[in-house]
């Protein structure tokens, strides 16, 4: 095990341990800081990264560091050599947190020196100058970002941002040196330690950049960043000898038996590939809010109507609807109790499939991904092949593995279901 990684939301710690798949290690994650004492036996040695996934982005400052450090205890018995603290690509944060408190307790706990600070994800188009955020052409503090309900990001300048947040000294290693190279930021890193600076915000704007950034942090104890600067690191495990190149980095077992979709996202994305999928003459089953809400067992009869057309195909359970229509059942029920209620309608109808023989699933959704991994009590994924940008396919631990593809509100292209599904063909 190279490389540990605490990534503190679920879709956050999926699209880093992707790229990391994507770089030649072969990478799981696990659903919150395993109650093993230590990975089980036979992960050691299948696996040359771990993304710890949390849900620490926006609870209080000092719960998110003591699961962080929960985190770090159980990577660091897993044998890691480097730790990678995985944040929002828009800095996602307020002045009292999370991401300089997590920073600066890992780097306690670490006796790490310094850490860099770098959101950048050019293949994004989030990209860094002279310590500012940039969205696309538009400063972080212009960007939507600026009305996010619970971190909203008014300030593009990420040594302010940080500063704000944090104890220790905070510098800037500015585009000059990165795109001067390896040599030059580590000349950088030097001068600021010299100066007192414990975090470094470090420019990038392109993966060029990106990838003198993660040479230059080869000896670096911890590492905070976006999923972008991940790039670069299998390549210092690589040049140490540690890691051999890997072809298969993103293999998953093949496992014969049905295939089934659920979606609970209403995104405009996902709406979109539900109708894609339905056009494309595929069967496809309705699941009603306000029938759920009236009592009946809306999950057990779907899944008594799925029997037979999962016999020659796979099936579509949706509950994905357009906003106007959602609006209305959630003037009726109550944004959460209609969010709840489909939720549970959707994992329950997840745990019935499995028993019906499906092992291949995909969910849209973020929130019903959730559910659902948690109904089918999902602790650790293998990460596999990309379907689209930022979602693999996944294959769940133990004898008997059932393949997940986990895509949340707006990923994937239009025909993402039919895709997906021809991908991992049993
Ligand atoms: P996304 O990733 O697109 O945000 P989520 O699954 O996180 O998708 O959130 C969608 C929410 O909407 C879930 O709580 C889901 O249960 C709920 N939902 C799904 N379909 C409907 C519907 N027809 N009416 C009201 N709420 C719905």
């Amino acid at each position: 095990m190279l490389l540990g990684c605490i990534a503190d939301d679920f879709t956050g710690a999926t699209d880093l341990a992707n790229n990391l798949v994507r770089s030649g290690m072969r990478t799981l994650q696990t659903i919150g800081v395993p109650s093993t004492g230590a990975p089980d036996a036979p992960l050691a040695g299948e696996v040359d990264a771990v993304v710890v996934a949390l849900k620490s982005r926006t609870i209080a400052a000092s719960e998110a560091v003591a699961q962080s450090l929960a985190a770090l205890d159980w990577l660091r018995r897993a044998g890691c050599r480097q730790f990678f603290f995985k944040y929002c690509s828009t800095f996602d944060s307020t002045p009292q947190g999370n991401i300089g408190p997590v920073a600066e307790a890992l780097m306690k706990a670490l006796d790490a020196d310094i850490a860099i600070a770098c959101p950048a994800f050019p293949t994004n188009a989030r990209t860094i100058y002279m310590g500012n955020l940039f969205v696309g052409q538009v400063p972080l503090s212009d960007s939507g970002m600026r009305d996010h309900p619970l971190t909203p990001m008014r300030d593009s300048n990420l040594v302010r941002v940080l500063q704000a947040q944090s104890r220790a000294k905070v510098g800037l290693v500015a585009w000059t040196d990165v795109a001067a190279g390896e040599a030059a930021i580590r000349a950088r890193f030097a001068a600021l330690q010299a100066e007192g600076v414990r975090l470094a915000v470090v420019d990038a704007i392109n993966d060029a950049d990106l990838h003198a950034i993660g040479a230059a942090c080869a000896g670096h104890l911890l590492i905070t960043a976006g999923s972008g600067v991940a790039i670069g690191l299998p390549e210092n495990f690589r040049r140490a000898g540690l890691l051999p190149l890997r072809a298969n980095a993103a293999e998953l077992p093949r496992v014969p038996g049905r295939a089934a979709v659920i979606s609970g996202s209403c995104s405009q994305a996902t709406n979109g590939q539900v109708a894609h999928w339905i056009e494309s003459g595929r069967a496809a089953i309705r699941i009603d809010p306000l029938a759920i809400a009236g009592g009946g067992d809306v999950a057990a009869a779907a899944l008594a109507q799925a029997d037979s057309l999962l016999q020659s195909g796979p099936v579509l359970f949706y509950a994905t609807a357009a906003s106007e229509e959602v609006k209305a059942v959630q003037a009726k029920l109550g944004v959460a109790e209609a969010g709840a209620l489909v939720e549970r309608a959707l994992a329950a109808i997840a745990q019935g499939l499995i028993e019906r023989g499906v092992t291949r699933l995909v969910v849209a959704g973020g929130e019903t991904a959730g559910a659902v991994v948690q109904a089918l009590g999902v602790t650790a994924l293998k990460i596999g092949p990309q379907i689209d940008p930022g979602v693999p396919w996944t294959a769940t631990q133990g004898a008997h593995p059932i393949l997940l593809a986990l895509k949340s509100g707006n990923f994937g292209s239009r025909d993402f279901f039919v895709k997906s599904l021809e991908q991992v063909d049993a």
